[in-house]
Order: structure tokens, then sequence, then C-alpha cells
């Protein structure tokens, strides 16, 4: 697949919408991925902190979330066709889900949130089955929560710890998580809760 590198950080080129669809073929075969939806922070941070670097080249797919990598793209005379944020992957992925029967485990924000979340997703989709929650404030070695949705068995884990936490604890954990799609979608639990 082709890719733009920019500051070491491999960006994937693809829309929002292509991209979503090639989630949803992953999951269909079972494979395990691993998504970061970068913004020009990520990339900062990567190029001065080894440990962040090392947990970007663990994903399956870098996307761009954020006009600052679009805008880098466009000056390296190679432009990314447009941002493809956590957010809308997940709003994407949730009616595929739904119609698919996707087990969806939500990882994240505070109990209240999480809560109202997943009353939110159940509101809004009949046939959603959410097969587990956590809240995100644990210790990011915390075998209790990767136990957790080894026992649930996800087919996709939205992990809403915030960036640069939630790549952090998806690379550290990936070799222990059951196969699945597991990407970081920093507020977007805020946003569905309201
Ligand atoms: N969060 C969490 N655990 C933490 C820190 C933050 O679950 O240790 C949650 C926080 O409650 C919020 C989400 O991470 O729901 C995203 O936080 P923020 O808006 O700071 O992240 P960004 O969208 O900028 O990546």
């Amino acid at each position: 697949m082709r890719h733009i590198t920019i500051m070491d950080v491999p960006f994937l080129f693809t829309t929002q919408k292509a991209f979503s669809s090639l989630l949803a073929e992953r999951i269909e075969k079972k494979l395990k991925t691993f998504v970061i939806t970068a913004n020009p922070e990520i990339v900062m941070m990567a190029k001065e902190n080894p440990a962040i670097k090392e947990n970007v080249k663990r994903a399956t797919y870098v996307v761009a979330d954020g006009i600052g990598i679009i805008k880098a793209s466009q000056l390296l005379n190679n432009p990314l066709p447009e941002r493809v944020t956590g957010y809308d992957t997940m709003m994407q992925l949730l009616p595929i889900a739904d119609k698919r029967s996707y087990r969806i485990f939500l990882l994240g924000a505070q109990q209240e949130t999480l809560e109202k979340t997943e009353n939110a997703l159940k509101n809004r989709y009949s046939s959603i089955q959410i097969v587990g929650k956590h809240h995100g404030f644990f210790e990011m070695t915390s075998k209790h929560v990767t136990d957790q949705i080894m026992e649930a068995s996800p087919d996709i884990t939205f992990v809403a710890l915030g960036a640069p936490r939630q790549e952090e604890w998806i690379a550290r954990n990936l070799s222990a998580l059951p196969n699945g799609l597991y990407i970081g979608v920093g507020g977007s639990f805020d946003v569905i809760a309201g």
C-alpha cells in the first residue's frame, strides 16, 4: 500500500471512507490491526521520544489526523487525499458493526462517560453487541484489562485514553490481545456521551 513518510512516520494514502472499508475487511478476516490516527503533535513526540517512535512502528496503519499532516504532504509534492480521524472512523465502523453483529469493547474515559457512551450506542444501533467496557484510569501494565478483553473476544476495541497514552497501551499489550481491531479514538466517548 502507498505511503508517504513524514518525519519518519509512514502515512497511508487513503480517504476516510476507503480506510473504514479496509478496516471492515480486516475485521471480516479476523486479522489483528493496530491503527494510529496521528496528528502533528504525535509526529513531534515520536521525533523526540524513542519509546513513542517504537509504538508508532508497531502500528499496522498510521493515518493523517490533522490538517498539518496534509499540508506537510502537499509541501513534499505528495499530497495525502484528506484527514482520517479516530472519531470519523469510529462513526463509520459502528453501522457496519451493527449490521454484521460485530463484538465491541469500549476502553477509556471516566466511568460515567463510558456508561453514557454505551447507552447512546445501544439506543442508536439496535443490534450492536457491546461485549465489554472498562474506564480509562488504570495502570498501564494492568493484566486485569487485557484479561477482560481476552475473555470478551471483541472484533473492535475502541481505545479512548487520549494520545499518546492510548497508542502506548495498544503497542504494549498488542501481543497479549486477541485478534481484532484496536484503534485510539481520543476524546470520542466524551463526544458520544454528550
Ligand atoms: N483519559 C483516560 N485515561 C487517562 C487520561 C485520559 O481514559 O489516563 C480519557 C479522558 O477521560 C478522555 C479521553 O481520554 O475521555 C481523551 O482525552 P483528551 O481529550 O485529552 O485526548 P485527545 O482527544 O486530545 O487525544
